[in-house]
């Protein structure tokens, strides 16, 4: 298969594709085999500034939209997402490495589904009429917050582009989109697509760079909302810079999310969901259930199937569709969790399988199974975001929820067991803003999507994400005189 990875140019500003070869260069990698794949040049200053005056001037007129008119658009992106989800993969795994089986229904699909979401939502945007004593009554009108800035991890970049500009389009807004360094090109498709669909120049633009790009963004006062999908140290220091401007804000953030299996569970099932919660995507999710906590007297059996499904993981080239399993985003990535391995290995957990980097060029690292994990190591208390699963065993429900909580992470939690009442009460008692039952890390457009604690602050996705990029204005009215005491 040869698809052009190169785009026409590194930004895509007011509608079209706009270069500055004055910004410093960036290399695009395939992480599978360590070839660059694109060149392209971070944004200057001048790109940022015609990137959010782009945004404000096309705000104006898409806000005068109704709805209905907006969320055509976004729909008509949606089935053009659809109907390119092949090549729209190809180019997700060449950014990014992830297995073509997983981009083809995971990434611009989900994508899709949120341009198609939120475009049917468009148009039930309404406010409300509220009574008041004498005749008199209110009503609320939902409004956009004008220039949003989205900021993008590295690990589902044509996702977080389209979850973060579907519900902010929907609301009247538009948006100046930094993808991560490491994975720069799928968001430039979005950009051109929204164009195709109808989306005025201006309303969606890309601008390329590392964090010295996203800085300006979130600090330029003509912003009123910052979406940033991306680590905690990030997230403190994006919020912060957000909140001197007193801007609107939404965090996705990273996790140490526990998965709790219960000895009555199904082992089949629960190992599933420990295999889905750490090793798809090369565990680079940040709602994976790293800390898998297992029920003692099921422990040795839930082990054994573990290891050997873990065996069946087919490591290939990831544009083979029978490759379920692929390589680190970078190489930086890789030298982290191979750190964290050697932690692993040297604060005494039980290495069950894996644990070394593939010999082969790219940056792969083996699915890795650590048992005998105490509460107290560094890969039982540290975010490693790589395919490294650590199993924890515990005795009983009360001594689980607590372990479970004592992190100062909160984005999601699972729990395996066929005692429904006990999978409710647990539920219930986790810290954590997405939870499964007998299942993991599903994650449809419908259903609010967000961490508490350090792990974020908003919702993405469902309902729930039009408040964080609409703002209501209350309008009294007087039907009778205006009463004043003097
Ligand atoms: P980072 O936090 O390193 O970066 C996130 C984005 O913010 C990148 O585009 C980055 O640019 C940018 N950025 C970095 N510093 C600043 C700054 N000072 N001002 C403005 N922007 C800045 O995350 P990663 O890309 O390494 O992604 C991995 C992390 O993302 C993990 O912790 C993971 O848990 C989290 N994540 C959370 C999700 C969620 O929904 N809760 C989903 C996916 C990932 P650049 O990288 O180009 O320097």
């Amino acid at each position: 298969m040869t698809y052009e990875t190169q785009p026409k140019a590194s930004h895509f500003v007011n509608g079209a594709y706009l270069e500055d070869t004055r910004g410093a260069a960036m290399e695009v990698i395939y992480p599978a085999t360590g070839e660059v794949i694109a060149r392209l040049h971070e944004a200057t200053a001048d790109v940022i500034e015609q990137a959010i005056t782009g945004a404000q001037t096309a705000q104006v007129d898409w806000a005068k939209l109704s709805g209905m008119e907006r969320g055509r658009v976004l729909r008509r992106a949606a089935d053009l997402m659809r109907e390119r989800n092949h090549d729209l993969s190809v180019l997700e795994t060449r950014d990014t490495g992830k297995p073509l089986q997983e981009t083809l229904v995971a990434d611009a699909s989900s994508g899709a589904d949120a341009l198609e979401y939120f475009g049917g939502l468009a148009a039930s945007l309404t406010g409300e009429h509220i009574p008041l004593p004498g005749g008199d009554w209110a009503y609320t009108m939902r409004e956009p917050l004008g220039v949003c800035v989205g900021l993008g991890a590295w690990n589902y970049p044509t996702q977080i582009a389209c979850w973060k500009a579907a519900p902010a389009l929907a609301c009247g807004n538009a948006m100046v989109f930094k993808p991560s360094e490491t994975t720069p090109l799928s968001a430039l498709k979005v950009a051109e697509i929204l164009i195709e669909a109808g989306a005025p120049a201006g309303l969606f633009n890309v601008v390329q760079g590392a964090g010295a790009v996203g800085g300006p963004l979130v600090g330029d006062p003509r912003v009123a909302k910052v979406s940033l999908t991306g680590s905690v140290p990030t997230g403190r220091k994006v919020y912060a810079a957000a909140a001197a401007g007193m801007k609107h804000v939404t965090m996705e953030l990273g996790g140490k999310s526990p998965l709790i299996v219960f000895d009555d569970a199904s082992i089949e099932d629960a190992v599933s969901g420990a295999i889905l919660g750490n090793f798809y995507s090369s565990g680079q999710v940040c709602s994976n259930g790293t800390r898998v906590f297992v029920q003692r007297d099921i422990k040795d059996a839930f082990l054994e199937r573990l290891a050997e499904r873990t065996a069946q993981a087919v490591i290939g080239d990831p544009l083979d569709e029978a490759t379920n399993f692929g390589p680190m985003v970078s190489e930086a990535q890789l030298k982290i969790v191979l750190n964290y391995i050697e932690a692993g290995k040297a604060e005494g957990a039980r290495l069950i399988c894996g644990g070394s980097r593939i010999d082969r060029p790219g940056a792969w690292i083996e699915p890795t199974v650590f048992a005998d994990v105490t509460d107290d190591m560094t890969i039982a208390r540290e975010e490693i975001f790589g395919p490294v699963l650590s199993v924890l065993d515990f005795g009983d429900e009360d001594e689980v929820i607590a372990r479970a909580n004592a992190t100062e992470y909160g984005l999601s939690a699972g729990v395996y067991t066929r005692d429904l009442q006990r999978g409710h009460r647990v539920i219930g008692q986790l810290q954590a803003g997405s939870c499964f039952l007998n299942s993991y890390n599903d994650a449809p457009v419908e259903v609010p999507f967000g961490g508490v604690k350090a792990s974020g602050v908003g919702r993405e996705n469902s309902k729930a994400a039009i408040e964080h990029y609409s703002q209501l204005k209350s309008v009294y009215v007087r039907m009778g005189e205006t009463e004043a005491p003097f």
